[in-house]
């Protein structure tokens, strides 16, 4: 059967053909506040994936790339065409646990990597706030961890990938050999090709915890500074925003500094370097399951509520101000995964994240004005995580020498248009500062938008590469169409 579809990328009418009925599902956006029909296609091996390209071919469709899904927004989702589901090509193909050089298979998720090296004394340089995702999709956003600062995107630690072209042609790739793909395939958020193998340097460590300090500055100012202190000594730095904060308040929370714990410092290494050790508990303070923690939450997802959330936590933050302790790798890193489906709290119209970056000397100024904004429009913000980050080598980085700030906005029918709109006002107070933006987090950027943090240079460079890469334009997702096909 064949049916009539206007070919995005040149607008002319294509004949494609149909897919199989058993393979449409509905696509969700982690956030939940979007979704789209697809044909999943779940290949476990290299000849499958080749099959699905050609598939796409002879049927005229296009091929998203998912890993585990978790990205906030429409960046795995591919309306009406293939979704190629990574997740199932998820072998660890080679391991030196001399050297910490890692080789994987893209579906391969941060969960199954730092298990699987953590005994052997090493740790993945770069984690990102949930362990569920894959190093493909780590790789297609160039994803950051808590020591962006420190050791840039995951992107620095790639040493080489394998790269399947839609043709079915393998590319490997190194800062060495077709270096351009390299630095445009990390960050290329799937849209040069799909990587069907890893190799990763890993982190060295002497002990199962680290060693951790809390903060609780009262203002944004404050916040800045607690991170100018401990920028110099600390590996990791994590500050979290009271988006509810007011006035001389405005951006008080709380922050917590890690550490590596040097060779000898831990007595017990062989213990504390255990998986059992790392396990995150079943329960929240001893008593409530966690997996039914969500529902306890749900009450408190409105503006009233989580303030007052909020409040408790900055307070208690205060209280406990300059406490130190050790915690699991693990612990420390992976928070969001302590209360499973914690989105769930939402409520059925989800959430989406927004998460600027703004160069370190108009970081203050910018900051605080999109704190206002969102107060001015009463639509605060009920999750704000501030970051430090540096720049990198890579074409469509969102790294820069400066900070970023992550805020999750509640979506319902009534607010998704508001939110919208907060957004156009927020990318412009951004774009003046400087900044820049974050595909793995966007819902709401336009192509203009895009264009004017990249660069119209940077966009073409891209765009050329992917002709090269892609000259049927094969590659594509919803966030493609939405941000470069205008
Ligand atoms: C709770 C939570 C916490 C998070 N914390 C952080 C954080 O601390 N730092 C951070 O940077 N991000 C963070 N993120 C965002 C997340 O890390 C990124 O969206 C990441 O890309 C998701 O990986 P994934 O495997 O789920 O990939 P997906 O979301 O499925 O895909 C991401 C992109 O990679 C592409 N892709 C997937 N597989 C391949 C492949 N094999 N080859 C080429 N391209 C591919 C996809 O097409 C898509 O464009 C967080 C997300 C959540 C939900």
């Amino acid at each position: 059967m064949t049916m009539t579809q206007v070919n995005e990328t040149t607008g002319s009418t294509d004949q494609i053909a149909a897919l199989p009925h058993e393979r449409l599902e509905r696509v969700w956006a982690w956030g939940g506040a979007s979704s789209s029909m697809g044909y999943v296609f779940r290949p476990t091996t290299l000849e499958h994936l080749r099959d699905v390209f050609d598939l796409a071919q002879q049927t005229g469709r296009s091929v998203g790339l998912k890993g585990g899904g978790n990205s906030y927004g429409d960046a795995f989702m591919n309306s009406e065409n293939i979704v190629l589901d990574l997740s199932r090509m998820n072998r660890i193909l080679d391991w030196n646990p001399e050297t910490g050089v890692v080789t994987a298979e893209p579906g391969v998720s941060i969960e199954k990597l730092w298990q699987y090296i953590l005994e052997d004394g090493w740790w993945p340089p770069v984690v990102t706030g949930t362990m569920k995702t894959t190093l493909g999709g780590c790789a297609g956003m160039n994803v950051h961890g808590k020591n962006a600062w420190q050791v840039g995107p995951i992107g620095n630690h790639i040493l080489q990938f394998d790269l399947m072209l839609p043709s079915g042609e393998i590319k490997t790739c190194s800062r060495e050999v077709n270096s351009d793909i390299f630095y445009a395939a990390i960050g290329g958020f799937g849209m040069l090709g799909c990587f069907t193998s890893l190799t990763l340097q890993m982190k060295r460590i002497y002990s199962g915890y680290l060693q951790v300090k809390t903060g609780a500055p009262a203002n944004l100012e404050g916040m800045f500074e607690f991170f100018e202190q401990n920028l110099e000594k600390s590996n990791y730095i994590v500050g979290w925003v009271d988006a509810f904060g007011k006035g001389d308040a405005l951006g008080r929370g709380d922050a917590h500094i890690a550490n590596y714990l040097p060779s000898g410092a831990d007595p017990n290494p062989q213990q504390s370097l255990r998986l059992e050790h790392q396990d995150l508990p079943d329960t929240i303070v001893g008593v409530v399951p966690k997996s039914i923690m969500w529902m306890f939450m749900r009450p408190f997802m409105n503006n009233m509520g989580t303030s007052l959330v909020n409040l408790g936590k900055y307070v208690s933050g205060r209280v406990g101000s300059g406490r130190e302790y050790l915690q699991t790798h693990a612990a420390f890193h992976f928070l969001l995964d302590y209360v499973p489906n914690w989105k769930k709290s939402y409520g059925s119209g989800g959430l989406i994240q927004y998460q600027p970056f703004i160069p370190k000397e108009n970081a203050r100024e910018a900051f605080a004005e999109i704190l206002r904004t969102c107060q001015k429009h009463d639509l605060p913000n009920y999750l704000t995580v501030f970051k430090r980050h540096r720049p990198d080598d890579f074409l469509l980085t969102h790294g820069l020498d400066g900070f970023s700030m992550a805020m999750d906005f509640l979506i319902t029918d009534s607010r998704r248009p508001q939110i919208a709109a907060l957004a156009r006002e927020l990318d412009a107070i951004v774009l003046a500062a400087n900044g820049r933006f974050y595909f793995a987090k966007d819902s709401t950027l336009t192509p203009d938008t895009v264009v004017a943090y990249l660069g119209q240079d940077t966009v073409a460079k891209f765009r050329a590469l992917k002709k090269e890469c892609d000259p049927d334009h094969v590659m594509q997702t919803d966030l493609w169409r939405r941000l470069f096909v205008a």
